[in-house]
């Protein structure tokens, strides 16, 4: 079986993980996976939960780029991995280093 390239813009990486998003079946790299797990932890920090509606998928030529639907500041301090696994009606903390 041909392992496809990630979809997201400027990446050229084999793909390893396909991700359901509004609606589409898209293939991406451990990096942009990773970058989407990032956005919806802050998006999840900022509204106390996050779902994959809450990312768009906007499209540009063959790829894809991830775009919040949430306004996310463009300077959030760095988040601890111990909020990954984030609980509804828990509001996660984060702290400046
Ligand atoms: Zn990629």
């Amino acid at each position: 079986m041909k392992i496809p390239k990630c979809e997201y813009v400027k990446c050229d990486r084999k793909a390893s993980i396909y991700v359901l998003l509004n609606n589409k079946q898209l293939a991406f790299c451990d990096e942009h996976y990773r970058k989407l797990i990032s956005l919806l932890t802050k998006i999840a920090l900022l509204k106390n939960a996050a779902e994959l509606e809450n990312v768009k998928v906007k499209r540009e030529g063959k790829k894809v780029r991830f775009v919040s639907k949430v306004k996310v500041p463009r300077k959030m301090p760095r988040i601890s991995s111990r909020y990954i696994g984030l609980v509804r009606e828990y509001m996660g903390t984060y702290t400046r280093k």
